[in-house]
């Protein structure tokens, strides 16, 4: 019969424990008191020897179950497990469970006989009895991390809104953990939209799979010394999008249980009939998961083995064997750190963080905990880690989500590094030396970041998709890759011919010779106008029919704008100025912003620079400005319905700007853009503030603009041209008022993926008012970089196209090669048209 030993700091109160499980035990189970100290007796504290001594005394050939308080009883009894497990051949499982709770638990299923993990979990799931009678159950089954199986969080509590578009995924909740940790408190997170948890806010795995999207609340409870903090560093996180974009808006084969065969292959359980290989010439459709097109022959990714018997069967000491798993959790650290920095100097900052939180998941309490109790409980290092990753992957995969289920492939990746350390396998360079289409289940990110594009033509993946972050690592990589090709990609024999479009997410397996051959040819092609567009980047986007239309860039930052010159950007269409505020306690001051700005002018030389105002608002927060949560932030306070509510804000940047205008004279071309008008008497409210900073400095005029994003806007255009000095359409947002589409919810990106006539009449509305009073129209929005709306804006009689600064050249290009006139008759009927793939297709018959 499994023992238990109950160590408490109060001798008194392990005493009383012993009292209450015996009764339910039926007196048969030992149960051993180790609370306060030997010396001097009773004292408050725990106490080595004693807690040694007792798990002697409860130790029999079915192991011990060693229950404890808290802070110093849980080290001490880790010591002393140690200590026995050194001396003699005894199981030692510490738990977690809350002290009274699991001890009567844990006595009752004992006394019954049950194994000693068994035991464990009866103790560790408690709570959930004490829960449901209190109403208060979560519907869900066990989940490793529930605060059902954590002590109370405590009393200090929070709600903190979620307004990141993927929800509380991996990186972010990775912040949380982070935030957490830096406090002594304990910390339970749960899911108030949904209900779901709470969580322990230290599991990376716990947090995630809540499974919290995008617009829940979260419920945050504290408790210990510094729960306050905690709380208010958690509030302070929330509320800046948890490190995310606030919106307006058993690792791979191995990780199978452990005493499983050996995982050898890249694959998941193969299906129990394999498909047949494709024929030649058939085409396998899938995600568009990163563009451009590839050629070459197919290659399978082919990994080595990790045999976790072979890393060892169990030393029996299991000090040595927690020894060894920490030493290859610190191997895989540096590995993983290595890897950021490669993604970081290759791909940018943003995608290096999906190491980070890789990072946190070789801490992850979800990971460890199970491992380490397998460990103590006498199992090797390796088949106890196989065992831990491969349960809280199968977590992931069971989860509602797709974004979080292809989460599961991150806690394999981290678990695979730390294997291949444990079981001494090397990492196989992953690229061999050939060229080609790589053709894999899945794609690990710690393969995704080693991929050499000068090799690895692109990616065929039989699972995963858009999201996953293989495939973002792809994308920002330039490798074109399909995703969730179904297990018939991996039939393809290696060395057959392939084409994959990574647009249209299709790959061609071994296509007639002509139709290579022509693939091939449209290929360089392709790259042929891509060199041209960059060498001509310089020149005016002139169409063959002489008209120029300007082609500038939209920038984020300051630091941006070297780059956007250097790729031939006209001037500056759009300065998203929320760089300069978010993320801050504090406004930026005037003389703080006007330095920014002069910075900007001067680097520009001379070109134009549109500054929008400020474009926040409560789907988009400042930590300055606290305003009452909205149900609806997209159609809330924000953009300039913020600014003209805390004109303080809206002031000191006007002056900014018009300090730079009066500073610079002539020499600098800037103009103010006002976010999210609806109203004339908005822009008139703005436009005063901006005349009476204007005045006071002694400016000259400096021309004031709207972004034209709500459709009231394009539809009484003619007002709006008698007062605004100009208009730049933002398509982002007019396309989701008009579609009436969440621009942040994948769900809807079909209708969010122009160009839908609908906008494009009301573009065209727009330029017919402005026209009337003469004023200058561009467009800021994603569509102006998307080659074929910009024709279709060039059409309908827009001046200016700004976008993303590597667009640039690219646009300016495709406007060289078609007339004004081709593009106005082509827009025209695209307004009668029904659909973006209608449109689409009749604009193509404008290229060669
Ligand atoms: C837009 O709405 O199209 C736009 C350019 O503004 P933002 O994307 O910053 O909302
Ligand atoms: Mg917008």
């Amino acid at each position: 019969m499994v023992g238990l030993v109950i160590v408490s700091h109060s001798a008194a109160l392990a005493a009383a424990v012993v009292e209450l499980a015996g009764q339910m035990g039926g007196g048969e189970v030992r149960i051993e008191p180790a609370g306060g100290m030997a010396d001097p007796p009773g004292a408050i504290g725990t106490d080595l020897g004693l807690v040694a001594a007792a798990i002697a005394r409860a130790a029999g050939p079915d192991g011990v179950l060693v229950l404890m308080d808290l802070g110093s009883a849980v080290m001490t009894a880790e010591m002393a497990a140690e200590m026995a497990a050194a001396e003699g051949d005894v199981r030692i499982v510490l738990c977690e469970a809350p002290l009274v709770e699991g001890a009567v638990a844990a006595a009752a299923r004992a006394g019954a006989g049950a194994p000693l993990d068994e035991v464990a979990e009866e103790a560790r799931s408690a709570l959930r009895m004490k829960a449901q009678q209190l109403g208060i159950e979560d519907d869900r089954d066990d989940r490793p991390g529930d605060a059902a199986t954590i002590a109370d969080a405590g009393a200090q509590e929070v709600r903190l809104p979620v307004r990141i578009a993927l929800g509380l995924h991996a990186r972010p909740a990775a912040r949380v953990v982070e935030t957490v940790g830096r406090f002594d408190a304990r910390v339970t997170i749960a899911d108030a939209t949904t209900g779901r948890g709470p969580a322990d806010a230290r599991s990376l795995s716990a947090l995630v799979t809540l499974g919290v999207r995008h617009g829940h609340t979260l419920v945050a409870r504290a408790g210990g010394p510094q729960a306050g903090e905690a709380l208010t560093a958690l509030t302070a996180l929330a509320e800046a999008g948890f490190g995310d974009e606030l919106i307006e808006d058993g690792p791979s084969g191995d990780a199978t249980a452990a005493g499983a065969p050996d995982a050898t292959a890249d694959e998941p359980p193969a299906p129990a009939r394999p498909p047949p290989a494709p024929e030649s010439g058939s085409r396998l459709r899938g995600i568009p998961a990163g563009p451009g097109i590839a050629i070459g022959p197919a290659l399978r990714l082919r990994r080595p083995a990790l045999d976790v018997a072979e890393a060892g069967e169990a030393t029996g000491d299991p000090a040595a064997e927690r020894a060894r798993l920490d030493d290859a959790r610190a191997a895989a650290r540096l590995d993983v750190t290595a890897a950021r920095d490669a993604i970081a100097a290759r791909a940018g900052e943003a995608e290096a963080e999906i190491f980070d939180a890789h990072l946190v998941l070789l801490d992850d309490p979800l990971l460890l905990d199970p491992a380490y109790a397998a460990v103590a409980a006498g199992e090797a290092a390796a088949r106890a880690w196989a065992a831990a990753v491969s349960a809280a992957a199968a977590t992931y995969r069971a989860l509602d989500d797709a974004y979080l289920r292809e989460r599961a492939a991150d806690v394999e990746d981290v678990g695979r590094r730390v294997l291949r350390a444990l079981t001494g396998v090397a990492d196989e360079a992953i690229t061999p030396d050939w060229h080609g289409i790589l053709v894999t289940a899945d794609l690990a990110p710690s393969e995704a970041a080693a991929l050499q594009p000068d090799r690895v033509e692109g990616l065929a993946i039989a699972h995963g998709g858009a999201t996953s972050h293989a495939a973002i690592l792809a994308r920002a990589l330039g490798i074109p890759a399909v995703a969730g090709l179904g297990d018939a990609v991996l039939a393809i024999a290696d060395g057959t011919p392939l084409v994959l479009d990574g647009e249209a997410g299709v790959v061609e397996v071994d296509p007639p010779p002509e139709a290579l051959v022509a693939r091939e040819r449209a290929r360089e092609e392709a790259g042929r106008r891509a060199r041209q567009a960059r060498e001509r980047a310089h020149e005016p986007a002139r169409t063959r029919d002489g008209a120029t239309i300007e082609v500038g860039a939209n920038v984020g930052d300051a630091g941006e704008i070297p780059a956007a010159v250097a790729l031939g950007a006209d001037g500056v269409g759009l300065l998203r100025t929320e760089f300069l505020f978010l993320d801050r306690d504090r406004a930026p001051t005037e003389s703080e912003q006007r330095a920014v700005y002069e910075e900007i002018v001067a680097a520009l030389g001379g070109r134009p620079l549109i500054i929008r105002t400020l474009d926040a608002g409560a789907d988009k927060p400042l930590r300055f400005l606290r305003e009452p949560p909205e149900d609806n932030p997209f159609l809330g306070v924000r953009g300039i319905r913020l600014g003209l509510a805390h004109p303080e804000v809206l002031r000191t940047q006007l002056r900014a700007i018009a300090g730079v205008a009066a500073r610079a004279g002539p020499r600098a071309d800037v103009r103010v853009m006002f976010p999210m008008i609806a109203t004339v008497a908005e822009y008139r409210a703005a436009r005063a503030v901006l005349e009476d900073a204007r005045a006071q400095l002694g400016a000259p005029p400096v021309p004031a603009g709207i972004m034209v994003e709500v459709p009231a806007v394009a539809v009484a255009a003619e007002r709006f041209a008698r007062v605004v000095d100009f208009f730049s359409i933002g398509t982002n947002d007019l396309t989701q008022y008009t579609m009436a589409a969440d621009r942040g919810n994948d769900r809807l990106s079909e209708l969010l993926a122009g160009p839908w006539p609908p906008v494009l009449r009301l573009v065209a509305q727009l330029v017919r008012g402005a026209k009337a009073h003469d004023r200058w129209v561009g467009v800021c929005g994603e569509m102006a970089g998307d080659p074929q709306s910009a024709v279709l804006f060039a059409g309908l009689g827009v001046d200016e196209l700004s976008m993303a600064a590597p667009l640039v050249p690219a646009i300016k290009e495709v406007l060289r090669g078609v007339t004004l006139a081709d593009a106005r008759e082509v827009a025209l009927r695209a307004l009668d048209l029904d659909d973006p793939d209608a449109v689409r297709a009749a604009v193509s018959a404008l290229w060669p």
